[in-house]
């Protein structure tokens, strides 16, 4: 914006119609008020109280503002949370044009700082400076949030199981993840975090100050690793009219895990994936099988797989022989082409109730 020559608009307009003096300096006006330059003269044009009163949280720094509790990643250092403050403040005669405001803090002492507001502006055209102390005082006390997670409060309990199983610590990794990333996701939501996380019997429990950040938790970990979770709500309570209820999620993630060797119908398989649908490698052949309705057997894990000596390999490589790491017999086992070994060499195999399989040498490895 640029300033524009207004003062001489009003002389002429003046001029042309002006007959009765202004009051304050004679000047001649049209009917005996005051003149432009006496009326800028007059106007502050700056309102701003002479104290003013910030709800400070001593806990996690938030304050109040319109009413409501602030959020930030970190507390505001007092200097620029009193500026804000006394911007907030801050009012503007409704005929200051281009005003141009300076806001800073002069002193401090404990919970009280001075602030100095600047201002220049233009009325009816006349250039127009003010300047102001006011002083902030930092009222400290402790915001609802921080309340609520001091006092322990939940909405929402997710239990993190597995069927037939303990959860993997990958698995209970991954929960805590979520949760944390969902409570620290939007902090414009303060009322979302992490009461508290339990190791328990069997797996995890993580306590949720809201009961939709719970389902969120239940509904990812399920989507990720498959199973399956439901819900029941404990009525504890009623706030402003409404119900309050506390929500338990309880996820049952799927007893098979990648790593996992498994007999489908007849079938070993190597478990690469488990959610709705079932996915592996086949252990005699290497294909890679799916299936969606299965009822598998736990056989072993790759990741128990031991090296053991080839004792010969067939002409047609199809099949090898291999001393079974359990009872040191010699066993003839289908070659699935992941196994690229020679007699005497070492093939990494699970000896299984169904037999001996070798597994891919990277699966040997993963997890050991
Ligand atoms: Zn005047
Ligand atoms: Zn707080």
């Amino acid at each position: 914006m640029t300033f524009m020559p207004v003062e001489d608009v009003y002389q002429v307009m003046e001029s042309a119609s002006a007959s009765v003096p202004c009051p304050e300096c004679g000047a001649p006006t049209a009917e005996g008020e005051l003149c432009d330059e006496c009326y800028a003269d007059d106007t502050d044009p700056l309102s701003v109280p002479d104290e003013v009163v910030v709800r400070v949280c001593a806990k996690c720094g938030s304050y109040v503002r319109d009413g409501g509790w602030t959020s930030h990643d970190e507390p505001l250092p007092d200097e620029e949370l009193a500026v804000a403050a006394v911007k907030d403040a801050l009012g503007l005669h409704v005929e200051a044009r281009e005003p141009r405001v300076a806001v800073g803090v002069e002193s401090r002492d404990t919970n009280t700082l001075e602030v100095e507001v600047e201002a220049v502006a233009y009325v009816r055209g006349y250039r127009v400076e003010d300047e102001r102390a006011v002083r902030v005082r930092l009222d400290y006390e402790t915001c609802p949030t921080c309340a609520k997670r001091s006092g322990g409060y939940y909405a929402g309990v997710v239990q993190i199981r597995a069927e037939g199983r303990e959860p993997t610590d990958d698995e209970m990794d991954r929960a805590l993840e979520h949760a944390y990333g969902i409570a620290g996701r939007d902090y414009g939501d303060r009322d979302t975090f992490v009461t508290k996380t339990e190791e328990v019997r069997g797996g995890l429990d993580i306590y949720m100050s809201t009961n939709v950040s719970g389902m969120q938790i239940a509904r990812n970990m399920t989507q990720e690793y498959g199973g399956s979770y439901d819900d029941s709500a404990t009525l504890v309570g009623e706030k402003d009219g409404e119900e309050l209820y506390r929500v338990t999620y309880a996820v049952t993630l799927p007893e098979f895990v990648p790593g996992d060797v498994v007999d489908v119908d007849g079938t070993p398989l190597l478990v690469t994936h488990n959610d709705d649908v079932l996915k592996g490698i086949d252990l005699r052949t290497g294909d890679r099988k799916s299936f969606s309705d299965a009822s598998p057997k736990r056989l072993g894990r790759a990741a128990d797989a031991e090296p053991t000596t080839v004792v010969s390999v067939s002409e047609d490589d199809d099949e090898m022989q291999v001393l079974d790491p359990e009872s040191y017999e010699t066993v003839t086992i289908q070659r699935p082409p992941f196994v690229v070994v020679s007699q005497g060499e070492q093939a990494e195999v699970v000896s299984t109730e169904k037999g001996v399989f070798p597994v891919p040498p990277s699966e040997s490895n993963k997890n050991s």
